[in-house]
């Protein structure tokens, strides 16, 4: 059985990234535990402790339909996360790694455009050091529309080589991003539900799968 940890910046970014590869995980045994860094809201200028509220309840909402159970919420600030040292998001990334004992790491890809999920990858990268006692052996980028497709051309595109067919657990990443209804858009935005779909069909056609989530293998270390 597999000890996940899944580290985003913002809650829907693990149903957007891998949330039917979560519900997965869930239905094989696995532990999966989820750490959001930021609240999702604070930097919206009407933001409130309300909308904040409603975004934590939207997380638990959605992590219940993939069964996930241990959620580790910081406060962060949302969007400005390059505010803060990142030796503070390091040290919360290595609190959560301390207390779960995580064998597999997923979390954002290096290169997306949002700076809260760049910082969350060097974090995760970071404390991840690959040291004699660390448990973690697997770490796995996901892509986020909206943001890994919209960083520059100048670097790196997301190449995945790992892909997950999704096609019996897609029904429940629909179900999981239901209940962040206000952070999708409308089509033809890359964040709608039919863009959501087409890249699910893309990354699992082009596998031989009807559906599949993709990753990008940033280190497997095999003892
Ligand atoms: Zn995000």
């Amino acid at each position: 059985m597999k000890n996940i940890l899944i580290v985003v910046a913002h809650s829907d970014d693990e149903t957007l990234g891998m949330g039917a590869t979560i519900a997965r995980h869930t239905a094989n045994g696995d532990t999966v535990n989820v750490m959001f860094m930021t609240d999702g809201v604070s930097s919206r200028s009407n933001s409130t402790n309300s909308a904040c509220k409603e975004r934590h309840l939207a997380a638990q909402k959605a992590m219940k339909i993939l069964g996930v159970t241990n959620l580790h919420f910081f406060d962060f600030p949302d969007n400005s996360m390059d505010t803060v040292p990142l030796i503070q998001l390091v040290k919360a990334v290595e609190s959560v790694i301390e207390h779960r004992n995580p064998d597999t790491i997923y979390t954002h890809y290096a290169y997306d455009l949002n700076i809260d999920h760049q910082l969350t990858h060097s974090a995760v990268m970071t404390a991840c050091r690959p040291q004699r006692n660390s448990t973690v052996h697997t770490i796995l980028s996901f892509e986020v529309l909206s943001s890994t497709e919209w960083s520059s051309p100048s670097t790196p595109t997301f190449n995945p080589q790992y892909f997950v067919n999704s096609s019996h657990f897609w029904e429940k990443k629909q179900q999981a991003l239901q209940c962040y209804a206000q952070e999708l858009r409308d089509f033809p935005h890359s964040r709608s539900l039919p863009c959501i779909e087409a890249l699910g069909t893309l990354r699992g056609a082009t596998n031989g799968f009807e559906k599949a989530e993709a990753f990008y293998i940033e280190r497997i270390l095999i003892s």
